[in-house]
């Protein structure tokens, strides 16, 4: 009987390590799955996801003039 099971995953050209969850057959090779999910990964979305995640709030001039006011 087939489980879901979590495969960590490394991307070797945006260096980002992710998780996923899948049910593999038990005819699929594992190694090669994985390295095939390692080569399909979306770089260009995971490096837009980071820099919306990563964005710094807009600095607000008011506060920042105050400091050093
Ligand atoms: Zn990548």
């Amino acid at each position: 009987m087939a489980t879901v099971k979590r495969f960590s995953i490394f991307c070797p050209k945006c260096h980002h390590r992710f998780s996923l969850f899948a049910m593999l057959h038990h005819n699929i090779d594992v190694d090669t799955w994985v390295k095939e999910k390692a080569d399909n990964h979306d770089c260009k979305a995971y490096a837009d996801q980071m820099a919306k995640e990563r964005a710094p709030r807009p600095v607000n001039p008011i506060k920042a003039s105050k400091k050093s006011a």
